[in-house]
């Protein structure tokens, strides 16, 4: 899991709420026609802009508001919740309209994320390309799956809000995750993830500790001081995708190649190499270990966040 600072995000943002708020306004009146209708109407037309943009905890609070609101007009309330804002929301419609309206695939593009931020494995990129179809070309869009942070089942109010529309891989959204609404980390957080938790290696023999085996266990380390509440939260996510399992299970080779760099390009070379081509420690780390070590671009690369910390990690074992 890693952190995305929503300051990069602000354009993707704007563009999501000029894009659907009208879409949404002539939903709401198309489908809420009936006198008993009329609070919901306006409760979605005041509020258009939080459902659309808003963080988690505004679009949370929203929708306590609506769940009385609901109460208020209908005891049961179920129609509401399952059929009227059903009828606004409709996430199916966004994915798949014409070019030339907002969509999923711009949204995507947008939001410029390139690996999926919760397992930061699969990318998540977006292109366009041309297809002939009966001797007609059309154009084709690939982009990636879209979780629904809190399921548009439960939540139907956020199926279409900037905040519960992640772009993932698609086995974490549809092997992992699917309609699962416990708490999570939210993946577009002011506050990297570095400062809360990192990845460390434990080599079982010598011949892992200087990369010619992958005898190795994966450790997560909470920085100390940490909030309990923020630690809780990190150690769900973690544990809900399966993230330590998976990298031990799958990747040890990625740490592999990290030590047998490491031995390589010591810290002296990389010197040389920064005053040589007078370039910065973010470029030579990203010429040499094929990665990105800034925080705001971890989104860039598969396994980012894990070859940073085992960076790290080598020069705590080797000062140590
Ligand atoms: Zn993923």
């Amino acid at each position: 899991m890693i952190s995305i600072d929503p300051k990069q995000l602000s354009f993707a943002k704007k563009e999501h709420k000029k894009g659907l708020e009208k879409y949404i306004i002539r939903n709401v009146e198309l489908s809420l026609s009936a006198s008993n209708q009329t609070k919901l109407k306006q409760f979605i037309r005041e509020n258009s802009e939080k459902i659309l943009i808003g963080d988690l905890q505004q679009l949370l609070t929203l929708n306590k508001k609506l769940v009385k609101l609901i109460v208020e007009i209908d005891k049961d309330g179920v129609d509401i919740l399952q059929k009227d804002l059903k009828k606004i929301f409709i996430y199916e419609t966004i994915r798949g309209r014409e070019e030339h309206l907002y969509n999923l695939y711009k949204l995507s593009k947008n939001l410029g994320i390139e690996v999926c931020p919760y397992c930061n494995r699969n990318y998540t990129t977006s292109h366009q390309y041309k297809v002939n179809v009966k001797d007609i070309e059309k154009n084709k869009y690939i982009f990636p799956a879209f979780d629904h942070f809190k399921s548009q089942t439960d939540f139907p109010l956020f199926a279409l809000s900037f905040n519960n529309l992640i772009p993932t891989c698609s086995i974490c959204n549809s092997s992992i995750k699917n309609a699962t609404n416990i708490n999570l980390r939210h993946p577009y957080n002011q506050d990297y993830i570095t400062n809360y938790y990192t990845f460390s290696f434990t080599p079982n023999d010598y011949e892992s500790l200087i990369g010619k085996k992958e005898n190795i266990e994966i450790g997560i380390n909470y920085k100390e001081g940490i909030n309990q509440k923020v630690k809780e939260e990190i150690e769900r996510t973690l544990q809900f995708f399966n993230t330590k399992d998976t990298y031990e299970k799958n990747h040890k080779g990625v740490i592999k190649e990290i030590i047998n760099k490491k031995l390589i390009f010591t810290e002296k070379y990389m010197n040389e190499l920064e005053a040589s081509y007078k370039i910065s420690f973010n470029d030579s780390y990203k010429i040499l270990f094929e990665s990105y070590y800034e925080e705001d671009k971890l989104h860039k690369r598969p396994f980012s966040k894990l070859k940073k910390d085992i960076f790290d990690d080598i020069n705590i074992k080797a000062n140590l």
